[in-house]
């Protein structure tokens, strides 16, 4: 059993489902899981993360910490980190945890493994997976040394977290740190227009090439997301194109997402997009062509035009619901 800090996120009032699969994932291995959470409403959202298992929170609620600001955040998490010495420090691999969790690593002079995608906890240790060249290849890493074990966690890879909203706890409120010093003020955050969950967060992802050609032709992929609960993706010839914002855009220089069911239609599977998804649970494929390489990832492939397919796919989809 270890002391785990876990460095977790707020959105709109409610703790991110990737920061509750860490908090779910510690807390069934039988580790003591402590959870910090900084941000508006912080206080109320503490109980989703003792609901995930967590032993303890951490909130503060300080205007400062609308948004995420690094020097802030870093210094905050710090001085509850030399208070509770952890012997691991998780975060999500989101834009946050990505920027955070290195800054808190060099000040404890510690390393930081980086977009894992898979965990296990080894007594007080712990030893993780994460892709490389593209996702050709899986590095296994152990952590060595005397300094806490810091990782960040590809979101969705660790499966659903386990919710009991019998569990409960008493939060702790906290004070910000680095306030007075800090050298980056954000002013404000300016979102997307999109409604939908981003490709990054959402379980289920639905993506369009350039095969879909033109942006109304989304559209198809839109009502079948609708009916999936699902972010809509694109590959990079379609954002190139201009039919979808580069927001959505999956692989090399988008984003890489680990959803539990992948739809890929009309997207030929070239490296640089692969990078973005193969780590996904499942992949589905629809393609007119039977020798493009997405289907050489794919658990399920539709050799097929996909504007008969895709209407298809999202009336059965309506039947089953
Ligand atoms: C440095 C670098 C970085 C890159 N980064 C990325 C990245 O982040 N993400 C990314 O996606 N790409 C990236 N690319 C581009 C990548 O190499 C491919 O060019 C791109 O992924 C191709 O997109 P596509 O599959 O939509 O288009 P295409 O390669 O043109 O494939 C279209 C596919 O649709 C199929 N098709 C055609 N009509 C239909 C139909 N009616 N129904 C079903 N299937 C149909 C075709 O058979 C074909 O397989 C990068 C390239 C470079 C050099």
């Amino acid at each position: 059993m270890s002391k785990v800090f876990i460095l977790s996120e707020i959105k709109e009032g409610k703790i991110k489902q990737s920061s509750l699969e860490i908090v779910s994932a510690s807390q069934k291995a039988g580790n003591e899981t402590i959870a910090l959470v900084l941000g508006n409403n912080s206080a109320t959202a503490s109980a989703e993360l003792f609901h995930a298992g967590a032993k303890k929170v951490y909130y503060c609620e300080d205007a400062l910490l609308k948004i995420y600001s690094p020097e802030i955040f870093q210094k905050t998490a710090l001085s509850l980190i030399k208070k509770e010495n952890p012997e691991i420090i998780l975060a999500a691999h989101t834009p946050t945890g990505k920027d955070l969790l290195p800054r808190i690593a060099i000040e404890l002079g510690t390393g930081c493994a980086a977009d894992c995608s898979s965990l296990k906890f080894e007594g007080n240790k712990i030893s993780v997976k994460k892709p490389l060249y593209a996702g050709k290849a899986l590095v296994e890493i152990e952590f060595c040394g005397s300094g806490p074990i810091c990782a960040t966690l590809r979101p969705n890879s660790l499966g659903n977290p386990e919710i009991n909203t019998t569990l409960s706890g008493n939060a702790e409120s906290c004070n910000i740190e680095g306030a007075s010093e800090s050298k980056i003020k954000l002013i404000d955050l300016v979102k997307g227009t999109s409604e939908r969950p981003d490709v990054t967060e959402a379980s289920t992802v639905i993506s369009g090439g350039r095969s879909l050609k033109s942006a109304e032709n989304f559209a198809l992929l839109e009502s079948c997301a609708d009916v999936l609960g699902a972010a809509v993706g694109a590959s990079r010839a379609a954002v190139d194109a201009g039919f979808r914002p580069h927001r959505d855009q999956v692989g090399q220089t988008g984003k890489v997402v680990s959803p539990s069911l992948y739809i890929a239609c009309g997207i030929s599977g070239a490296i640089q997009h692969l990078a973005g998804m193969r780590t996904s649970k499942t992949i589905v494929a629809i393609n007119t062509d039977p020798e493009a390489p997405i289907f050489q990832v794919a658990d399920y492939g539709i050799v097929g035009d996909l504007f008969t397919l895709v209407p298809l796919l999202t009336e059965e989809l309506k039947k089953l619901k």
